[in-house]
């Protein structure tokens, strides 16, 4: 077998002193107490802000956690749009993020201007965005969707507002190529046309292409492959399944909660992951013994490492970095989601 190359990860953060780590954390936990605030990190942070939040999970799961907690303070460790959502479902809660600049690949690649551009050319559609976008691009938006519920929303519009209904879909174009092969445009061009995608992508998607899945398969065949479409880098890994690129044959797409559990229920199996490395960490606390395999080591997201422990310590201290949307604004984006959570 060929030998490990080192991996360069130019954008991660110096690590810290494991001494340090513990010194920032138990300051970052008493300034918590004293300020009243909840601490929610993102599966895909690093290690150490993982172990310091009061919840761990994915962005929509956060910001319900962030409108249900009782404190004054929502610390966002997680990228800026995550902030936003946690904002407008909790306009009375004053939410923090450790770094302003920790952003998002894919939901920069669309902005209100844009879709309000978009929209124009085809007046009368509907528009169906992925939460990962800001809180304008978000009230612009009729209905917002996960990848776990994308097809769903598509065909609730489709069945409240009739099969012909025009729909602008974004900005994620795996999971709007994914939406039209699981629906059956593909095969049908006449209302393909009607059903119009933005060609965004998330950048860590360059670190998980379906030859380094086939060859790291190839290479632990006794392994099962999850694929966690949670945030825009792996959708994809969801799309080459369903076009056939990847064999289906021991393929599992998994939420969140769906990979811990997995792995709990085989706690000593072998497992290749395809999502942002982060995640890796809560499924090998969950179970120690099991064998998880990096799909592509340099499937990380730089914006998310942007967040350390320094910089939370900084934010919680000096209440620094807060995120808070205009209230116009937060009761139109306020409105997709809602729609989107009561589809299921
Ligand atoms: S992994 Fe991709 S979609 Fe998720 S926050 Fe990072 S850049 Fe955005």
């Amino acid at each position: 077998m060929a030998t490990e190359l080192p991996v360069i990860q130019p954008d991660l953060p110096a690590p810290l002193d494991p001494e340090l780590i513990t010194e920032l954390s138990a300051e970052i936990r008493e300034l918590a107490v004293e300020r009243n605030a909840v601490i929610l990190a993102h599966n895909y942070e690093l290690p150490e802000i993982q172990d310091v939040a009061d919840y761990i999970g994915d962005s929509l799961g956060l910001s319900r956690q962030a409108a249900a907690a009782d404190a004054e303070i929502v610390e966002f460790c997680g990228v800026h749009f995550m902030a936003e959502t946690a904002s407008i479902l909790s306009p009375e809660k004053k939410v923090l993020i450790p770094d302003l600049d920790a952003g998002c690949s894919l939901a920069d690649s669309i902005n209100a201007d844009q879709l309000r551009e978009w929209k124009a050319k085809f007046p009368g559609a509907l528009v169906v965005m992925y939460v990962n976008t800001s809180a304008e691009v978000k009230a612009e938006t009729d209905y917002c969707c996960t990848s776990s519920n994308a097809v769903k929303v598509v065909e609730h519009i489709w069945a409240e507002h009739g099969p012909e209904t025009e729909i602008l879909f974004g900005p994620d174009m795996w999971l709007g190529v994914y939406v039209e092969r699981e629906t059956g445009l593909t095969d049908d061009p006449g209302r393909r046309s009607r059903f119009h995608v933005w060609d965004g992508e998330c950048h860590v998607h360059a670190g998980i292409r379906p030859d380094d899945i086939v060859r790291t398969r190839a290479e632990h065949p006794e392994a099962e492959f999850l694929i966690h479409p949670e945030c825009g880098c792996s959708t994809q890994a969801m799309e080459y399944v369903a076009s056939g690129d990847i064999d289906p044959e021991g393929v599992h797409m998994l939420s969140t909660s769906g990979m811990i559990e997995h792995v709990k229920d085989n706690p000593e199996g072998s497992f290749i992951v395809a999502t942002e490395n982060g995640m890796l960490y809560p499924m090998q606390q969950a179970a120690p013994k099991a064998n998880l395999i990096e799909a592509n080591r340099m499937a990380y997201c730089k914006y998310m490492k942007m967040i350390t422990l320094p910089k939370l310590r900084d934010s919680l201290r000096d209440l620094t970095g807060e995120v808070k949307v205009d209230a116009a604004i937060a009761e139109k984006a306020r409105l997709p989601i809602e729609r989107m959570v009561s589809i299921g």
